[in-house]
């Protein structure tokens, strides 16, 4: 699990997101599952008690001590993000 702060930290899991173009199920908000080289992993975006922007993924990379932003957690935010933006215009 990691914390987003900014769209820094991000940018090389979008670039490889981006070159990958993996799929990405609606689970329900909030819960994706995208596709990964050994099938499919399980990617959470919640909201902390805070307001903090938390992502989890199931992958080796999500799941080590030091969690990286693996593509799987990016390629979910894009749609995350484009449907939480949406539940609040509508
Ligand atoms: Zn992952």
């Amino acid at each position: 699990m990691f914390i987003l702060e900014s769209a820094a930290q991000l940018e090389k899991a979008i670039i490889k997101a981006k070159k990958t173009r993996t799929q990405v199920k609606f689970i329900k908000f909030g819960v994706y599952s995208v596709k990964g080289s050994n099938g499919f992993y399980t990617v959470k975006c919640e909201r902390g008690a805070h307001g903090e922007k938390m992502v989890s993924c199931d992958c080796k990379a999500g799941q080590s001590v030091k969690p990286l932003v693996c593509y799987h957690a990016v390629s979910a935010l894009a749609l995350h993000v484009g449907l939480a933006r949406q539940r609040q215009t509508a």
